[in-house]
């Protein structure tokens, strides 16, 4: 009987590959609901936006490696019920697959902007291939774009909109960008980055309508201003895709429900990647994370699992993000902390930033230094006092702080 996988993003892709290269030799079947081969989703935000990167590019394997490997792709076809007792996944071609077991990487879906106006034309979200060219070719023309939420897709659009020569304006609640992941003083530094540049910012307000005919021609802000909008993105969040394991009825929370080993609620189904919500023994709690590393090596452990190996998930979430000339990765979770540290210079964007709680680092994050990560993991999962001066100081080597 074979393995399948509901989800042909990069974490189903990938854990269709480990299924592979750790030696299973039974049926694999990667069910997508979108026509696509598996593909990245942080080019179509960046460089495949801006026109540096071909399409070539952001696909996970060619797409003749699938039959290559006899991993059978159902592309177009959305998974639409599972029957956990008899070990069945129906599809909306109104097929359905037997398995034995069933890896859920579902992913997640754009929050929808909950304002009148909201399906107006010219308003964009940003998922996929599709939504990626969309907008480019939008960008294309110039012109006013108001982009909703100071979060990733926000600010990453924000700078590709600019590099493309349109006015930018950046709407959200929060006093600053990214203000749940980096809190108030850090988000500062990618506000001053993006206002160097040339984007404004409407902290503290929200969309409250979008006006125009068929197509926006105005964004109305709960302060009261209005402004132009040839062009609206909305970057709000998303919700992780748990309906088909909701009315499976596994456990689900903010996200489909794991132990440490990405197993569900049911013996015989593990979920990985956005969609997963998974017991993580280096916090000490689950968490779901929606980035990038996270379906890279979630896939792979969730396969490794069901093939019977023993695997304990405890990655430091990590995540990165390229804009204008701010490179940066990100590791750890900032939550609780009451004391950053830098090391470097933020003026000129060369620096760490370490996010510490009781004197212990829980996050860091590196801008244009380079090859830090593996040590800001190791003081991470270290979970000791350090010294601050010694953590603030270049010429100490992070490895003996
Ligand atoms: P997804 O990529 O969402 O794939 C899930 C797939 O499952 C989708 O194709 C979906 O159509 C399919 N599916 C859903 N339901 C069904 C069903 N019922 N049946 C069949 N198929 C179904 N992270 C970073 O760390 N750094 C970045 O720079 C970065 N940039 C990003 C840029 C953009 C524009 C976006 C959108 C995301 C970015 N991310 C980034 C986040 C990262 O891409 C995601 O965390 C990652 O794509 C999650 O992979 P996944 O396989 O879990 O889910
Ligand atoms: P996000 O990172 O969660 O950011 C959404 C932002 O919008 C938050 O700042 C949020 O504030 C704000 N917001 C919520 N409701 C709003 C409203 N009504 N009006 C204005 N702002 C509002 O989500 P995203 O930027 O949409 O990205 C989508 C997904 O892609 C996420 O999973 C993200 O991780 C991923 N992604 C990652 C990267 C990267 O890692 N470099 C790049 C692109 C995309 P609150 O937090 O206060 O709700």
């Amino acid at each position: 009987m074979a393995i399948v996988i509901i989800g042909a993003g990069l974490a189903g892709a990938k854990a269709a590959e480990t299924l592979r290269t750790e030696g299973y030799d039974g049926e694999v079947i990667l069910v997508g609901a979108e026509q696509e081969p598996p593909y990245e989703r942080p080019p179509l935000s960046k460089g495949y936006l801006q026109g540096s990167a071909e399409l070539g590019s952001v696909y996970v394997h060619d797409p003749d490696w699938y039959a290559g490997q006899r991993i059978e792709l159902r592309l177009g076809t959305a998974a639409t019920a599972i029957d956990p007792a008899a070990r069945r996944v129906t599809l909306a071609d109104g097929s359905s697959l037997p398995y034995e077991r069933l890896l859920l990487a579902t992913g997640a879906t754009p929050r929808p902007l909950p304002v009148p106006g909201a399906d107006l034309g010219g308003v964009h979200y940003l998922r996929t291939i599709a939504d990626s060219q969309a907008l480019r070719a939008a960008f294309a023309h110039g012109g006013e774009v108001v982009v909703v939420g100071a979060g990733w897709i926000g600010l990453e659009t924000a700078a590709a909109a600019r590099q493309a020569g349109c006015e930018v304006t950046v709407v959200d609640p929060a006093p600053a960008p990214l203000y749940r992941v980096l809190g108030q003083e850090v988000g500062g530094v990618f506000a001053r980055l993006h206002e160097r540049h040339g984007v404004r910012f409407r902290f503290g307000a929200s969309v409250t309508e979008l006006r125009g005919d068929s197509t926006v021609r105005e964004a109305v802000l709960s302060t009261g201003e209005t402004l132009r909008a040839d062009e609206v993105v909305v970057g709000i969040g998303v919700t992780p895709n748990v309906e088909l394991a909701k009315n499976a009825g596994l456990e689900v929370a903010d996200g489909v429900v794991t132990d440490a080993s990405l197993r569900t609620s049911d013996p015989a189904i593990w979920a990985a990647g956005d969609v997963a919500e998974s017991a993580n023994p280096l916090l000490g709690r689950r968490i779901r994370v929606e980035h990038w590393a996270n379906a890279l090596n979630g896939g792979p452990a969730a396969a490794r699992a069901m093939l019977g190996q023993e695997v304990v998930y405890d990655r430091v979430p990590y995540f990165y993000t390229d804009q204008f000339e701010l490179g940066m990765e990100f590791s750890g979770d900032v939550t609780g902390h009451d004391e950053i540290v830098y090391r470097g210079s933020v003026e000129d964007l060369e620096f760490v930033a370490f996010w510490l709680r009781h004197g212990t680092v829980i996050a860091g994050m590196n801008v244009n230094v380079w090859d830090v990560v593996s040590d800001i993991q190791s003081l991470i999962r270290a979970k000791r006092p350090v010294n601050a001066d010694r953590l603030a100081d270049p010429g100490v080597p992070l490895a003996e702080v």
